[in-house]
């Protein structure tokens, strides 16, 4: 088996997993960082854009989010949105340099009704030259073979936590719900993202739980995000204490030790991390970002922040193979980043005169 090849394991443990979480921290860093430039370029971020499709009244009861109906958290609440609405979306995503654009419905599952709206959506985004990625809640193999069909390139769907920990934050559909989701999407032909949320009270054995789920699934989910909680007013969760930036900076590095193939990805919870956390999450592996001002319903930062970051730590955008449109697509984001620089040598002329 070559060097590489034994990366990529299947059959991690808890004391390894662990052991990995109790290194110290630049221990961490520097195995996370070796591994991480064997598969990928260590100074590319790849961008997708998240749209709401549908909004609030929820009938789960994830204690983090504001989309249950079970909270009173001022949510505004929006029907399934129009396909033409979504495909202009699309566009202005891609306009602004997105290669994947994301979209999520605060369902438990999908119905029969949804379908074709949804399976549209897909067609509609793949002939805009971006991929597709959707999350809709749990999903039959029908549902599952139908979104493959139209042409659907990723499925979010979330492990969330630890499955001993699980239990405290959702009630309303199981564990083992999820990963058979998970599965269908995979056996549909569909790349799976899943990952979850740090800071909801959880313990490091947690952590090391959730990130061993993912990382012994047969394949490894081709992208992980991994979420730090938004205290949301009017969650159960909104008071909860508040992460230990470093901890949730080990937890990246970890999920990089254990799924090296994979993009892990800064996702809830960036509007709260700076410059320099964000940074320090590039440098643990983290390579692929929701870009724009909205994530699902809180705020995320905006999308030329990221850019004028990107300028600064001379990273760029990672090109996808999704279709000829690629290298146009590039090129405008690398513009994007070349004007952002511009401004700032034009800034700082101007200061110092
Ligand atoms: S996380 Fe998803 S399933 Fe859970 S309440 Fe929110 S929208 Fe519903």
């Amino acid at each position: 088996m070559s060097d590489t090849a034994a990366l990529i394991r299947h059959d991690w443990t808890l004391p390894e997993v662990q052991a990995l979480f109790e290194l110290p921290f630049n221990e961490l860093l520097f195995q996370a960082q070796s591994v991480h430039r064997r598969f990928f370029d260590p100074n590319q971020v790849q961008v997708s854009t998240l749209l709401s499709i549908k909004t609030g009244a929820c009938p789960e009861d994830c204690k983090y989010c504001p989309q249950s109906n079970r909270y009173d958290t001022g949510l505004e609440q929006e029907k399934l949105m129009a396909v033409d609405k979504v495909l202009a979306e699309a566009k202005a995503a891609k306009a602004t340099g997105a290669t994947r654009f994301c979209m999520g419905a605060a369902w438990r599952s999908p119905k029969k009704k949804d379908m074709p709206y949804v399976t549209a959506m897909v067609k509609g985004v793949k002939e805009l030259g971006l991929e597709s990625c959707m999350t809709l809640g749990m999903l039959s193999a029908e549902q599952a073979t139908e979104l493959s069909e139209a042409g659907l390139d990723y499925y979010n769907h979330n492990l969330d936590t630890s499955p001993e920990y699980y239990g405290e934050i959702i009630t309303t559909r199981s564990y083992a719900d999820r990963i058979d989701t998970l599965s269908r999407v995979r056996d549909a032909g569909i790349k799976v993202c899943s990952g979850g949320i740090v800071g909801m009270g959880e313990t490091v054995k947690d952590r090391a739980g959730l990130l061993i789920q993912l990382a012994n699934l047969a394949v490894h989910p081709e992208s992980v995000p991994i979420n730090m909680l938004v205290r949301v007013e009017g969650t159960p969760l909104a008071e909860e204490a508040e992460l230990d930036s470093f901890d949730f900076i080990r937890t990246i590095a970890v999920a990089k030790i254990l799924m090296p193939q994979s993009h892990i990805r800064l996702s809830a919870g960036r509007e709260e991390m700076n410059d320099e956390m964000h940074a320090l999450a590039y440098f643990a592996g983290a390579n692929s970002i929701f870009y724009g001002e909205k994530l699902l319903t809180t705020a995320n930062p905006e999308a030329n922040e990221d850019l004028q970051l990107f300028t600064r730590l001379g990273i760029t955008p990672e090109a996808r193979d999704v279709d000829r449109c690629d290298d146009e697509e590039e090129g405008r984001l690398l513009e994007q980043v070349q004007q952002q620089q511009n401004d700032k040598f034009f800034y700082d002329a101007a200061q110092g005169s």
